[in-house]
């Protein structure tokens, strides 16, 4: 008997070292399938263990390797090394119950128009433009998760920043109506997401973030009086950080944002250090793409062509791909993270030469009243652990996100007015369902 005492003490010794080593950063993996927790997708230099970071945010940050919560064991090694391993694809299948508690990281992509996401675009002569050409990690991710065919915006205008003001407050913001709102109306007018989720879970600074390629992002993801202990991590198009500057790599080309490149590295630069438990991304080239080639149309007269245009989504469909395996790679994320995609707007579906540059002529004709089906037809894509891959035929809206992220998370919206997404809400595994509320 007292042998094999011995024999369980020394496997247990042997089973705690193996946990120990693969948690040390650069040791051996403990098995030959296991990743490092090294990302193999961040440029070691950006990592917080290689030193300074490009960036040079000098904010409030949390001190890299720690998470910016309160509380949690996400980043417990000895949790992380029970979950299965991220695939070659750096897709994961699902998993049952996830020790710790759960992230969700939402990318928002600027006016992605139907025919591009169902196959039915064309290409500047003529050419059928496949879906795999233009949006291949969507596809590709849509295969693990629950995609929504029959999402909607939820404002009457069609437009940009009346679609996000809904998104990050849950409801409808009735005085939210155009881009170019008064000044005063230039806000959350009912709290937000990220100041929902960082309240109710007592995060810090770093404990929700968010990263735009468009300016006005920032002011709308809260509602005043704002106090200093309850602003988190923002950062939006020219403007910069609320945390510091951020070293920019590509030259402005629209008015009013940055390049979507730039706000991608942005992430690799700040998130592995400050590891949001909510991480709202927003990525604009493919609207200003579309945007462009009326422009010149009216200024020059000429054909800017739908490649331009195609050519940016093809972009941003491998941004999301990149943040996906950076997340799959990242210790504090991997596998308990919830990936959410969706786009502001469609474009139109009137068959007139170019309307799909701006959101539609009906948006012109009926703006504060009536979008068409093409600009307010639009699709959300949700995966994560737990959540079966299928396509929901229900339809839900840009006011449901809010709530249903904040589900995830284990909180409530009392001030929200859309519903659960009940696809997600209903699988996610028992522990977030008991998470602090
Ligand atoms: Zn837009
Ligand atoms: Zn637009």
């Amino acid at each position: 008997m007292r042998n094999i005492f011995l024999l369980l003490a020394l496997l247990l010794a042997l089973t705690v070292g193996r946990w120990r080593a693969s948690a040390q950063p650069g040791a051996a993996p403990a098995t030959p399938a296991r990743p490092a927790p090294a990302a193999p997708v961040v440029n070691q230099s950006l990592s917080p263990a290689a030193g300074p970071t490009l960036g040079t945010a000098s904010g409030p940050s949390t001190p890299a390797g720690q998470p910016g919560r309160a509380s949690g064991s996400a980043a417990d090694p000895a949790a992380q090394s029970r979950l299965p391993p991220a695939g070659p694809s750096g897709l994961v299948p699902a998993v049952g119950p996830v020790p710790g508690q759960p992230n969700v990281v939402l990318v928002l992509l600027d006016g992605v128009r139907q025919q591009e996401w169902t196959g039915k675009a064309l290409d500047d002569f003529g050419n059928p433009v496949r879906t795999s050409e233009v949006l291949p990690n969507l596809m590709r991710l849509r295969k693990s998760g629950l995609f929504f065919p029959h999402f909607q915006i939820s404002n009457p205008a069609g437009v940009s920043l009346p679609a996000y003001a809904d998104i990050f407050a849950g409801r409808r913001q009735e005085r939210i109506l155009t881009n170019s709102p008064p000044a005063a109306d230039l806000r959350s007018h009912y709290p937000t997401l990220f100041q929902t989720v960082k309240k109710n879970l007592g995060l810090g600074f770093d404990g929700v973030a968010l990263i735009t390629s468009w300016s006005p992002l920032c002011a709308i993801a809260q509602a005043p009086p704002l106090m200093p202990q309850d602003d988190f991590y923002r950062s939006c198009g020219v403007h910069g950080t609320n945390a510091g500057p951020v070293v920019s790599f590509k030259p402005e080309l629209y008015e009013g944002s940055r390049a979507d490149t730039d706000t991608f590295l942005e992430i690799l630069q700040e998130v592995p250090k400050r590891t949001p438990r909510l991480l709202v991304v927003h990525l604009g080239d493919a609207d200003e793409e579309a945007h462009m080639h009326s422009r010149v149309q009216h200024r020059a007269g000429v054909d800017y062509g739908i490649f331009h245009y195609h050519n940016a989504l093809r972009q941003d469909d491998y941004l999301v791909g990149r943040i996906w395996a950076f997340l799959q790679s990242h210790p504090f994320y991997r596998n308990n993270t919830y990936l959410l995609v969706t786009t502001d707007h469609g474009r139109d579906s009137i068959p007139e030469p170019d309307q799909w540059a701006n959101h539609g002529r009906c948006v012109a004709e009926h703006t504060r009243t009536r979008p068409c089906s093409g600009c307010s037809g639009i699709f959300a894509l949700a995966l994560g652990p737990g959540l079966p891959a299928r396509t929901v035929k229900a339809a839900y809206k840009h006011t449901d996100l809010a709530p249903t992220i904040a589900k995830i998370l284990g909180v409530t919206m009392p001030e929200g007015s859309g519903r659960l997404m009940r696809e997600i809400t209903d699988t996610l595994p028992e522990p977030h369902l008991h998470a602090r509320r």
